[in-house]
């Protein structure tokens, strides 16, 4: 079986040089895929698995903006439509300038599984740019969607390819998107998701993600006869995600010790409460300042500059803030403080090292594919319902995230649970494959 594995990794790997984040996220599904297709005829011999890995479309374009000095900048645009066996391509447009070929295609490709996992009818896809919103006006990232929007609305559209927020990308940026894209178009489409409520958006879409990384997690607890209740949670992070798998957190009755940026990390010894949670979320969203400021409002706090948070003591690590954030070495003092479950709310945060980790120690662990699936799945609400050109209630949207998070933890059950410990990896791998592979048998080679 290894042999089987390596021979596959390297051939794709002869294909997709220097894309050692894509390779990561190949090598991951292959590991725990090809066993499974080796095992069933009716995929095997069909190099289904080498024809996922292969994106059906890749677009790169040149994004030129003027800043308020009036200077020309040029940034990089990109679109990666992996797999439409499914649905139209899904999935979020990514502004930090790390993005790039191989950022996108791995994120595009764990993209196919999750999408695939929520029940919808959704292919894959991820976009972005290597632009840095960060200490741009407001003015300045307008002109940017803007000219981001001037190439990419020829690849995009409501029954082909729906492109939805990720790092860097938020309410604001979406607003300037859908704006220029309706002006190009001369036409109201439910073409992007995560949009205002007023204009096409879905109730609880801004929360989606966060909240459904928690109920995946109390789903896991409960599966062990526990739950979050009284537990101590570690949270990186401190933006759309960190923040309402924060608010969820507090909700179902757990403390809250500690958020991050990419400047290092916050501990608050007290628990962060609702009251200070919702200074962070008004000190990111509206003042976009630094976490570092709440031991200011906060004394009782530390802050610790360039840490990443792992080392704090608690009984729940949710990683939310950018892929592998959380290494071996993380993984162990987790382990070795007593932490029994891992719920990724960032797409691969975890090193494969930390991963052997985590599976070693038989702590529950959840791949992001799985448990941060909440967000596209209620972006799929969002398409619902512009087709129907209805709105859910708040009530309605959060009961459908609840199930289908529940859903897929069964899903997850179905395809790893190995004598009494539960796979999540091979797991959402498999579940997330069968579904994908069947429709791609049935379309013939295409
Ligand atoms: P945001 O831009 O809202 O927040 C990102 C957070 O992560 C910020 O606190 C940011 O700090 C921190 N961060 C970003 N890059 C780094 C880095 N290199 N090192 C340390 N910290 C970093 O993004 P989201 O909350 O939307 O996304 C977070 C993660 O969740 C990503 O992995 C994304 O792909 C994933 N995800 C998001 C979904 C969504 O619906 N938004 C859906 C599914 C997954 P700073 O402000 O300093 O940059």
């Amino acid at each position: 079986m290894d042999k089987i594995v390596r021979q596959f990794l390297q051939e794709v790997e002869s294909r997709n040089q220097n894309e050692p984040e894509f390779m990561q996220a190949v090598t991951e599904v292959a590991e725990t895929v090809i066993p499974y297709i080796v095992q069933h005829e009716i995929y095997y011999g069909q190099n289904i698995l080498l024809r996922m890995v292969e994106p059906e479309r890749v677009v790169s374009f040149r994004v030129p903006w003027i800043d308020d000095k009036e200077e020309i900048q040029v940034n990089r645009g990109y679109r990666i439509e992996m797999n439409s066996a499914i649905g139209p391509y899904k999935g979020g447009l990514r502004f930090h300038p790390s993005v790039n070929l191989s950022v996108l295609k791995f994120l595009a490709f764990e993209q196919v599984f999750k999408n695939s996992l929520t029940t919808l009818p959704m292919g894959g896809g991820k976009g972005g740019s290597d632009f840095n919103p960060k200490g741009k006006t407001d003015t300045e990232v307008m002109r940017f969607c803007q000219s981001f929007m001037t190439e990419l609305f020829r690849h995009i559209g409501p029954n082909r390819d729906v492109p939805a927020g990720d790092i860097g990308v938020g309410s604001r940026e979406i607003g300037y998107l859908f704006g220029q894209y309706k002006r190009l178009k001369n036409e109201f489409t439910g073409v992007l998701t995560g949009k205002g409520v007023s204009w096409g958006g879905s109730l609880i879409r801004p929360e989606a993600t966060g909240y459904g990384v928690v109920y995946f997690t109390e789903e896991m607890l409960r599966h062990k006869g526990d739950g979050l209740k009284g537990k101590k949670v570690v949270i990186s992070g401190s933006g759309n995600v960190a923040q309402y798998a924060a608010e969820k957190c507090l909700h179902l009755g757990a403390t809250v010790l500690t958020m991050s940026d990419s400047s290092g990390f916050i501990h608050d010894p007290e628990g962060i409460d609702e009251a200070k949670l919702a200074y962070i979320m008004k000190l990111k969203n509206v003042q976009r300042g630094r976490i570092a400021t709440y031991v200011e409002q906060y004394p009782n706090a530390t802050f610790h500059a360039q840490k990443t948070p792992w080392g704090v003591p608690c009984d729940v690590a949710l990683p939310c803030a950018t892929q592998n954030e959380l290494n071996g070495n993380d993984a162990k003092a987790l382990v070795k403080n007593g932490c029994t479950c891992v719920g990724e709310g960032a797409n691969m945060p975890s090193t494969p090292e930390a991963i052997e980790v985590f599976h070693k120690s038989k702590i529950n662990y959840a791949p992001g594919k799985a448990s941060n699936a909440g967000g596209v799945a209620v972006s799929g609400l969002e398409m619902a319902q512009n087709s129907l050109r209805y709105s859910w209630t708040r009530e309605e949207v959060d009961a459908k995230l609840k199930g289908i998070m529940i859903d897929i933890h069964k899903s997850c059950l179905k395809y790893g649970d190995e004598a009494g410990f539960v796979n999540y990896v091979k797991g959402a791998n498999i579940a997330g494959f069968v579904k994908v592979a069947d429709a791609m048998l049935a379309q013939g080679v295409v």
